[in-house]
């Protein structure tokens, strides 16, 4: 058994002539959490995508829990029930109840049956900090209260590692911190975790580890004190001087 939760070698991801992923290695340890930073269009996001075959890769090996998502025996619908996804714009489902949009995956490919689902769904509010909205509808509903039920609902299929792509991005700055406050409760109780943000704040108080990308490449990768303090790639310094 490996301690791995994420294991990807040599990772390349071309669209048409534009190559994004030029041979990327990332591993992502059982209970981690990974920040991943870099400029726009630097592959962050196809990584993540790559990570739960949202993409295919354009070759490359990616080992997620011992188990190869690219050989066609892996049965990848069952891989995907393990990844939970959390995307900029949190992609609810408008025309359903925030109850509902948290119970339908894991009623709909038989994980829990509906009552169990709903009650799953009521706690999972309540430690998102929206117990009385099970019955709302999405658009009654602030950015980052629609961002919390994002979060609960991928929760609801007790994912072994959560990927959050630019949780925040979209947000108002006064809704930023209570979807900041989810994720850090969710990285203390021990979920692997890879988030892609500009929150440096968050990086530095919550991640184990700091994955600097551009041009397609991890450039530099340490501890938030390492990446942080001390970068030793250009690239890595001239982006850090732009946001911090
Ligand atoms: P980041 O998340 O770091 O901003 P992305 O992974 O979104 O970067 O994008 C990296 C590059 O890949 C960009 O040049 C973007 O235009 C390109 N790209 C991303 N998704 C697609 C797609 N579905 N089709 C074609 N090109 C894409
Ligand atoms: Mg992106």
């Amino acid at each position: 058994m490996t301690d791995l939760k994420v294991d990807v070698t040599d990772l390349k991801k071309n669209y048409g002539s534009n190559h994004v992923l030029k041979g990327i290695n990332f591993k992502v340890k059982n209970n981690e959490v990974v920040v991943l930073i870099g400029p726009s269009g630097s592959g962050k996001s196809t990584l993540l995508r790559c990570l739960n075959k949202l993409e295919e890769p354009t070759s490359g090996s990616i080992i997620i829990d011992g188990h190869d998502i690219s050989d066609p025996k892996t049965d990848i619908d069952k891989a995907r029930e393990n990844i939970g996804m959390v995307f900029q714009h949190f992609n609810l489902f408008n025309n359903l109840t925030v109850g509902e949009n948290i119970t339908l995956a894991p009623v709909e490919l038989g994980k829990l049956e509906k009552e169990q689902a709903e009650f799953v769904a009521k706690n999972l509010l309540e430690t998102v900090g929206l117990a009385d909205k099970y019955d709302a509808m999405p658009a009654s509903l602030s950015g980052g209260q629609k961002q919390r039920v994002a979060i609960a609902r991928a929760l609801a299929m007790k994912p072994d590692i959560m990927l959050f792509d630019e949780p925040t991005s979209a947000l108002d700055p006064e809704m930023v911190g209570d979807v900041l406050e989810v994720m850090k409760e969710l990285a203390k109780d021990g979920m692997t975790m890879v988030v892609v943000t500009h929150e440096m704040g968050f990086a530095k108080e919550v991640a184990d580890r700091v994955v600097f990308m551009a041009d397609g490449h991890v450039m530099e990768e340490g501890t938030p004190e390492e990446v942080f303090d001390n970068p030793q790639n250009e690239r890595t310094k001239a982006f850090l001087d732009k946001v911090i």
